[in-house]
């Protein structure tokens, strides 16, 4: 994922009260004392917020909250095992095919990978109901020969990828585990998946595939998590990238003076860029963020290339901008060309687009995201909302209500070899929160 940002909306409130959650299981309720607390929530607590409640209560609920907790060892084991499975972009199928074998060993059904290599199983209700998709990613954006060795120290691991995402993919199989284990009674129907090229390059490959094949139209709520802490991301923010090269037949410094230069008008270009207005709201960005070209210092080069990326958490502001980012490119070759007008040497532009993820929103009134928040009350988390770059960007923008809820404990550094993950003390209220989410959304209708 991409570093989420707060949205301007407000998050859950932070619970103020004990949840009933916490009396059952830390403290059973015994006496009078211990469940007034309880009453009161529950009195002010929305149908929603009181129906997860009850639902935590539920004892097959109940009992797998409880083993998230007691077995979080298990959790670590697997978020370190799929860690030390190296998945460079484009060459995640060694750490897909462990996924998939883990999923089997808990008894997962129809397990299978689809043609973009995407794992796939399947978790049916006792009766008809919704199909619930949920995912972490497999891929890192770490290439191959990095050191993916966890060092563990107390409550801290850290290795490249720890974090983004095998704290999400442990946290999918740490919650299909109870799931099976205690044969937690919900309808429709349940995908647990693990996706291939999420990070930039795979440019959302896995999940376009998964809304592109056999299941693109039976997928009815979408569930990605990704990352660290116990965020909601519901906003995702869009971004068009592209590779812009001007190119020419290039010649000495000297010798060919006088003929449009490639490297030159590129720098028109960035110039323009760098000028174009950004809107603050809704937020939009521009960058280039790596350029390259030339022979020599003597030399005119024959291309100029540079690699642009623009981002907006709106369609039509990304829209906005990228048409003008589209008119300085032109204005650049042809200013470019006019400084010459005598030459007959060709200046040529060419924009390849290396990666286009579409913005959009699940709003915060929607089913999913109520029932997240109101999941977050029960276990006494606080959940902001946020905005994000993830694979629920793909069904977001179909209209298919989708967020990407983080998996709990405390990351840094995602995307450097520096990542870490720290379970802290309660790194197990992340499995616990996406357990009650799920089937939540699968029963409380
Ligand atoms: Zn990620």
């Amino acid at each position: 994922m991409s570093p989420s940002v707060p949205s301007r909306r407000p998050g859950s409130t932070v619970p103020a009260l004990l949840s009933l959650l916490t009396l059952s299981l830390a403290a059973p309720l015994t006496g009078g004392a211990q469940a007034k607390p309880a009453a009161k929530a529950a009195a002010k607590a929305t149908a929603l917020e009181a129906t997860m409640d009850r639902l935590a209560l539920q004892p097959a609920v109940a009992r797998s909250l409880a083993a998230l907790q007691t077995d979080n060892e298990w959790t670590l084991r697997e978020q370190i095992a799929l860690c030390e499975i190296p998945a460079p972009p484009f060459k995640e199928a060694a750490r897909a095919a462990a996924f998939r074998d883990k999923l089997a060993a808990l008894g997962v059904q129809q397990l299978r990978m689809d043609k973009e290599g995407n794992v796939i199983g399947e978790i049916r209700g006792t009766g008809p109901g919704p199909t619930l998709l949920l995912s972490g990613h497999l891929d890192t954006v770490f290439p191959e020969g990095t050191n993916v060795k966890v060092k563990r120290e107390g409550t801290k691991l850290s290795a490249p990828g720890i974090g983004d995402d095998c704290r999400g993919l442990a946290a999918v199989l740490a919650t299909t585990r109870q799931i099976m284990a205690n044969k937690i009674p919900f309808t429709g129907r349940l995908l647990v998946v693990g996706t291939m090229g999420e990070e930039g390059p795979g440019n959302l490959r896995g999940v376009r595939a998964l809304f592109a094949g056999p299941l693109k139209d039976s997928i009815d709520m979408f569930i990605s998590i990704d990352g660290t802490g116990f965020g909601i991301t519901n906003g995702a923010v869009g971004s068009n990238r592209y590779r812009v090269s001007y190119k020419g037949p290039g010649g000495h410094s000297y010798g060919a003076f006088g003929m449009p230069n490639p490297i030159h008008a590129m720098g028109r270009a960035i110039a323009k860029i760098a000028d174009l207005e950004a809107a603050t709201n809704p937020k939009v960005t521009f960058n280039v963020g790596l350029v390259s070209g030339g022979t020599s210092v003597n030399s005119i080069s024959a291309d100029g290339v540079m690699d642009i990326d623009l981002r907006s958490e709106s369609a039509a502001a990304l829209a906005d901008i990228d048409a003008r980012l589209h008119v300085a490119l032109r204005q650049a070759l042809a200013e470019e060309k006019a400084r010459w007008p005598k030459s007959t040497m060709p200046l040529a532009l060419v924009i390849d687009t290396t990666g286009l993820r579409p913005a959009g929103t699940t709003p915060d009134s929607s089913f999913i995201v109520r029932a997240s928040l109101a999941a977050a009350r029960t276990m006494n988390v606080y959940t902001p909302l946020t905005i994000s770059s993830t694979d629920a960007n793909i069904p977001i923008s179909k209209g298919v209500p989708a967020v990407t809820l983080d998996g709990g404990g405390v990351g840094r550094g995602a995307h450097s070899l520096d990542e870490s993950y720290d379970d802290r003390t309660d790194g197990y209220k992340g499995p616990q929160w996406i357990l009650l989410v799920v089937i939540g959304l699968l029963t409380a209708r």
